[in-house]
C-alpha cells in the first residue's frame, strides 16, 4: 500500500513554506524529490513525520491516516541537522533504530545488538562499531543513519540529501542499499540536490517549489519546461539531460 500525502501545507510564522501538497509514494518504486534551496523539501519529509504541524492535510499509509508514525517511517535527516558532539558510540546509535519495535521500557537486549551489528555490516562499517560519532567522516556518519534505519525495518523510508558531501564508496553503498529496499516492496522517498544524476538515481521524481511541480517516471518530469518551473531563473544552466 502506498504512501498518500493529502492536500499538505505547512505554514511558518504565517508564510507557508508547503502548499497543499497531494502526492502518491509507492512501495517498489525509488523516488526521488528535488527542487530549489528553500523549496520546503525538508519541511514536507518532517511534515510527513508528525515533527513540524500540518496546517492542512493528512498522511495516508495503508489506507489509513497517520498522524504521529510509530515506527512506521524511518528517518535519516540531513547530517548537518545533528548534534555530533553527543556521546554516543556507533552501536548505540543504529540500536536506536530498534526502540521502535521493543515494547515500551524494554531495552534492547543481544538479539537486537546481533541485529544492528547485521545493519553495520549493510553499510560496511562493522569494524568501527565502538567508535564515537563524532570521530567519523561524513561519509561515515551517514552509513550510520542509514543502518540506524535499517535496523528500524520499516515499511517506509524517508531520507534528506544522503548523498550530499559524501564520498563515491559511501555513496555506492547508500544507493546498493536503498535498491535493495526498494526491491523489498519498501517506500524510499530521497530528497536530492543534483540535477545530473537523478536519471541515475531514482524510478520517479518530484519537482517541488513550495508547490509540486510535477511527478512521475524521471523522463516524462525531467523536461526543460518542468525545470524552469520548478528552478525558474535560479536554473543558470540547463545541461543535455539526454
Ligand atoms: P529545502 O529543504 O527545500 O531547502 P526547507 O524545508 O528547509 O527547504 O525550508 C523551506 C522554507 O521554510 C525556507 O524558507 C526556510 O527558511 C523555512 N523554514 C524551514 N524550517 C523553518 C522553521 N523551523 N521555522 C521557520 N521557517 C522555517
Amino acid at each position: 500500500m502506498p504512501l498518500e500525502i493529502r492536500n499538505l501545507t505547512v505554514v511558518y510564522n504565517g508564510k507557508p513554506a508547503i502548499h497543499n501538497i497531494t502526492l502518491t509514494v509507492r512501495e517498489g518504486v525509488l523516488t526521488g524529490m528535488v527542487g530549489p534551496n528553500g523549496a520546503g523539501k525538508s519541511t514536507l519529509l518532517k511534515a510527513i513525520l508528525g515533527l513540524v504541524p500540518r496546517a492542512t492535510g493528512e498522511v495516508w499509509l495503508n489506507g489509513r491516516p497517520m498522524d504521529k508514525p510509530r515506527g512506521e517511517i524511518a528517518y535519516v535527516p540531513q547530517r548537518g541537522s545533528v548534534e555530533w558532539d553527543f556521546p554516543v558510540n556507533v552501536l548505540d546509535v543504529v540500536l536506536m533504530g530498534t526502540y521502535a519495535r521493543l515494547p515500551i521500557g524494554r531495552r534492547p537486549g543481544r538479539a537486537e545488538r546481533e541485529w544492528a551489528m547485521e545493519c553495520l555490516r549493510q553499510v560496511e562499517l562493522e569494524e568501527l562499531w565502538r567508535r564515537q560519532i563524532g570521530e567519523l567522516s561524513g561519509g561515515q556518519q551517514q552509513r550510520v543513519f542509514l543502518a540506524r534505519a535499517l535496523a528500524q525495518d520499516a515499511p517506509v523510508y524517508l531520507l534528506d540529501e544522503p548523498l550530499a558531501g559524501v564520498d563515491a564508496a559511501t555513496e555506492g553503498v547508500i544507493m546498493e542499499q536503498l535498491h535493495r529496499l526498494r526491491d523489498r516492496g519498501r517506500i524510499v522517498l530521497m530528497v536530492h540536490h543534483d540535477l545530473q544524476t537523478v536519471r541515475d538515481c531514482f524510478d520517479e521524481v518530484a519537482l517541488l517549489n513550495e508547490h509540486l511541480i510535477a511527478v512521475g517516471r524521471v523522463d516524462a518530469v525531467m523536461t526543460p519546461e518542468n525545470l524552469q518551473r520548478t528552478y525558474g531563473g535560479k536554473l543558470v544552466f540547463l545541461q543535455d539531460m539526454d
